[in-house]
C-alpha cells in the first residue's frame, strides 16, 4: 500500500479542481513583473511558484514584461529581469511576451466595451472623478458623462488615440456601478492620454491601459489559466473578472492571491532600494548586503538555495514575515556538501615554529571536504613561518579555551601538533608573532595516539599565501531599531553592515573565479566577488558564517 501523505497549497488544490472540472485541459502561468527596478527574492517566490506549477502540472510557463506603464520603466530592467529568472532556472521556452506588443487588442477590447455600452469617455478631472467616487462608507455619483451614446464615445475614444487632447483632459471608463460597496467596481478608468515615449512602442502610442483592464487582458491572449498574484489584488478580482466577462473571451483566465514574502528586517522595496544606491550607501541593486537576486547572486547564494528557502516559506493566504536566518540556513545546507573546505587567516599574525627547518616547505595531503569524499584531496605546503588567526591566541586565556597560549599545544588542521613557547608583542600591546615548536611524531594522517589535544585552529603557510580582501557583511538595517524610522520613514542603517579586511587565504585558492565559493573552515562560506575580483587582487564576500541558531521549524 502506498502511504504518500501529500500536502497541497490551496492554489494546487484549485488547479487540481479545474482541471478534474474541465475548467482547462492544460496549466498556463507567467510572472508579470513591471520592469521598473531589481527583481528581489519576492519576486523568486513568485517566479518558482509560477513555473513550478507548470511543471508539476505538465503545463506552461509564460515571460511576460507588464509595460503598459511607460513612465518608470528601463531597457536596463529588461535585461536584468531576464538574466535573473535564468538564473533562478525558470525556463520560459520561446514564451516570452511584452504587454506593449498587445496594445492594439486592448484598444479593440476597449471599443468592444464601448459598443456594447459598457464604456465610456469622461471629461471629468482627476480630482473631480475622485470627488464623485465616494468614499467606503458612501456610495459615488454618475459622472455627467456617463450617458454618452455609443457613437459619440467611439468618436472621442479614437480622437483619444489621435492625440487630439491633453495629458488628463478625458479618460476612458468602465461603466459598472458608482453604488458597488467594491471602489474598484465604481467606473473604474480603464485608458488614460499620456503623450510618453514607451521603451518599446515610442510614440505609437498617446493613450496607455490601465493596470486592472490591461492585465486580464494580457492573461486571456496568451491562454493563461492561472493568474497568480499577491493579496493586495484581491479586492480587484471582480473588475478582473468583469474584464473577463464583458470581453466575452472563451478560456477566462482566473486570478488567485497569495500572500507576498517578507523577510523581517528587510528592506525589499524598489523605492528604499533606489535611493541607497543613489545615495551611495550601497555600490549598486547587486550589492551582496541586499537581497535582490542578483545580490544574491553576487553574495553567493545558489538557485537551489533560493528554491529551498522558496519551499520552505510555503504558499498562503496569511501574510507573515520569515527570519532572513532561514535563508542562511538554506545556502549552508546547499554548500555544506558541495564546497571545499580551505583554510584562511581573516585577522592574520604570524606564527613561528622555531625547530622546523627554515627553507623547507612540505606539502600536506588534506581532504577537500570531510563529510565528502567525493571532492578529494589536495595539497596544502607547510613551512616554518605561517598565518593564524588572531582571535585563536591569547596571552592570558580564560577558562575553556582551548586554542592557542603560553605553555598550550594545539593541532594545526592536517598538520602537527605545536606548542606556544613565546610571543612578541609591539608598543601598543598588539601581538606582533607567536613562537612555537613542532613535534614532527603528531603529523596528521599517520595515526598518531601518543597524546590528545583539545584545540585545532587553521592556518596558512606564510611564503605560498595569496593576499585577499574579505568583506564581512551584517544587515544593512539596524535591527534594534527595526527597517524604518519612526520620525521621517527613512531606512535606520546600521553602520557596520560591510567589514573589509585584508587576509591571506590558501595558495589551492589562486584559480578562483567569480561566483566559485568555498567554506573557510571555521569562518563561513565565502564567495569570489564578481565585480571586484581580480586574479591578483582576490576578493571574497563572506556568504554566511558557519553557526547559526536558527532551527527548522517541526
Ligand atoms: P515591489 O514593489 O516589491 O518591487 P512589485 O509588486 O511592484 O514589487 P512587480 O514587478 O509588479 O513588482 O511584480 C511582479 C510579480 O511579483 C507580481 O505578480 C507580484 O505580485 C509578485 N511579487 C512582488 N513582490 C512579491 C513578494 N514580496 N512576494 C511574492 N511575490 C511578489
Ligand atoms: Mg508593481
Amino acid at each position: 500500500m502506498e502511504n504518500e501523505v501529500v500536502s497541497k497549497n490551496f492554489i494546487e488544490q484549485i488547479i487540481e479542481k479545474d482541471l478534474a472540472e474541465g475548467h482547462c485541459d492544460a496549466v498556463c502561468t507567467r510572472f508579470p513583473p513591471e520592469p521598473n527596478g531589481y527583481l528581489h527574492i519576492g519576486h523568486a517566490k513568485s517566479i518558482l511558484l509560477n513555473y513550478g506549477l507548470a511543471q508539476k502540472y505538465n503545463g506552461k510557463f509564460n515571460m511576460r514584461f507588464d509595460d503598459t506603464n511607460p513612465t518608470k520603466e528601463k531597457s536596463e530592467f529588461v535585461e536584468s529581469i531576464k538574466a535573473d529568472i535564468q538564473w533562478l532556472g525558470a525556463d520560459w521556452e520561446d514564451r516570452l511576451f511584452f504587454a506593449s506588443d498587445y496594445f492594439g487588442q486592448m484598444y479593440e477590447a476597449a471599443v468592444k466595451l464601448i459598443k456594447k455600452g459598457k464604456a465610456y469617455v469622461c471629461d471629468l478631472t482627476a480630482e473631480q472623478i475622485r470627488e464623485y467616487r465616494g468614499t467606503l462608507t458612501e456610495p459615488g455619483k454618475n459622472s455627467p458623462y456617463r450617458d454618452r451614446s455609443v457613437e459619440e464615445n467611439l468618436e472621442l475614444f479614437e480622437n483619444m488615440k489621435n492625440g487630439v487632447y491633453q495629458d488628463g483632459e478625458k479618460v476612458l471608463r468602465a461603466k459598472i456601478d458608482m453604488a458597488s460597496p467594491n471602489i474598484n467596481m465604481r467606473d473604474p478608468i480603464i485608458y488614460r492620454v499620456a503623450h510618453m515615449h514607451h521603451h518599446r512602442t515610442g510614440d505609437a502610442w498617446c493613450i496607455y491601459p490601465m493596470y486592472d483592464f490591461a492585465h486580464p487582458i494580457e492573461d486571456a491572449i496568451e491562454g493563461v489559466t492561472h493568474s497568480i498574484c499577491t493579496l493586495e489584488f484581491e479586492d480587484h478580482r471582480p473588475l478582473y473578472d468583469w474584464v473577463v466577462r464583458e470581453l466575452e473571451y472563451e478560456q477566462p483566465p482566473k486570478q488567485i492571491e497569495f500572500a507576498k514574502l517578507y523577510l523581517t528586517n528587510v528592506v525589499t522595496g524598489k523605492r528604499y532600494i533606489k535611493k541607497m544606491v543613489e545615495d551611495g550607501i550601497v555600490d549598486g541593486w547587486d550589492d551582496p548586503r541586499l537581497v535582490s537576486i542578483a545580490a544574491l547572486k553576487r553574495r553567493g547564494y545558489t538557485p537551489e538555495s533560493i528554491k529551498m528557502f522558496v519551499e520552505l516559506c510555503g504558499v498562503s493566504k496569511a501574510q507573515s514575515s520569515v527570519d532572513y536566518a532561514m535563508l542562511e540556513y538554506c545556502i549552508r545546507e546547499d554548500l555544506k556538501l558541495k564546497k571545499p573546505r580551505v583554510m584562511a587567516a581573516l585577522d592574520p599574525v604570524k606564527l613561528i615554529i622555531d625547530n622546523y627547518p627554515e627553507g623547507q616547505i612540505e606539502y600536506l595531503d588534506v581532504d577537500n571536504n570531510l563529510e565528502n569524499e567525493d571532492l578529494g584531496k589536495r595539497k596544502v605546503p607547510f613551512c616554518r613561518e605561517l598565518y593564524i588567526d588572531r582571535e585563536d591566541f591569547m596571552e592570558e586565556p580564560p577558562k575553556k579555551y582551548f586554542r592557542l597560549f603560553p605553555g598550550n599545544e594545539v593541532r594545526l588542521m592536517g598538520a602537527y601538533f605545536v606548542k606556544c613557547v613565546s610571543y612578541e608583542k609591539d608598543a601598543d600591546g598588539k601581538i606582533t608573532e607567536i613562537h612555537c615548536t613542532y613535534d614532527p611524531e603528531t603529523k596528521c594522517g599517520t595515526g598518531f595516539t601518543g597524546r590528545k589535544v583539545k584545540g585545532t585552529i587553521h592556518w596558512v603557510a606564510a611564503p605560498t599565501a595569496l593576499k585577499a580582501e574579505v568583506r564581512l557583511y551584517e544587515n544593512i538595517i539596524d535591527e534594534e531599531q527595526g527597517v524604518y524610522n519612526k520620525e521621517d520613514g527613512s531606512l535606520n542603517l546600521n553602520p557596520n553592515s560591510l567589514e573589509i579586511r585584508q587576509c591571506f587565504v590558501e595558495p589551492s585558492l589562486a584559480d578562483a573565479k567569480a561566483y566559485d565559493s568555498f567554506q573557510f573552515v571555521r569562518q563561513g562560506y565565502f564567495c569570489v566577488d564578481a565585480k571586484d575580483s581580480r586574479p591578483d587582487a582576490l576578493v571574497f564576500n563572506r556568504i554566511v558564517s558557519l553557526k547559526s541558531s536558527f532551527r527548522l521549524p517541526k
